[in-house]
């Protein structure tokens, strides 16, 4: 069975997506070797809040790699940029900021 345009479409922008985000975190491994979100003295994720629309703990002690708070955070960054028209950026230290844009 054919598959129609859109869902091609879909699963094509899903993988650049994925592609972006895969990118991001290994960008992130560069420069931090825990979370930069994580703060470690009341072990609290400072990017629940954007996230989740919650406070909350971070239960993973700081390591951000399969972290689905971090990655819902880079998938929503990503839909931000392409939303906007906005040129995505190639390395994590020009978004570590962003977290009050998504
Ligand atoms: S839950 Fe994930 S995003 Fe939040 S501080 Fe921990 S590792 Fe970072």
């Amino acid at each position: 069975m054919a598959k129609s345009p859109g869902l091609v479409e879909k699963t094509s922008e899903e993988s650049v997506e994925k592609k972006w985000v895969n990118l991001m975190i290994k960008s992130a491994k560069k420069y931090h070797k825990l979370c930069p979100y994580y703060d470690k003295k009341t072990i609290q994720c400072l990017l629940m809040a954007t996230v989740e629309g919650r406070a909350g703990k971070c239960d993973r002690d700081g390591k951000y790699d399969g972290c689905p708070i971090f990655t819902k955070f880079l998938e929503k960054l990503y839909k931000h940029y392409t939303m906007n028209k906005k040129t995505l950026p190639r390395d994590f230290q020009d978004v570590v900021n962003q977290i009050y844009i998504v």
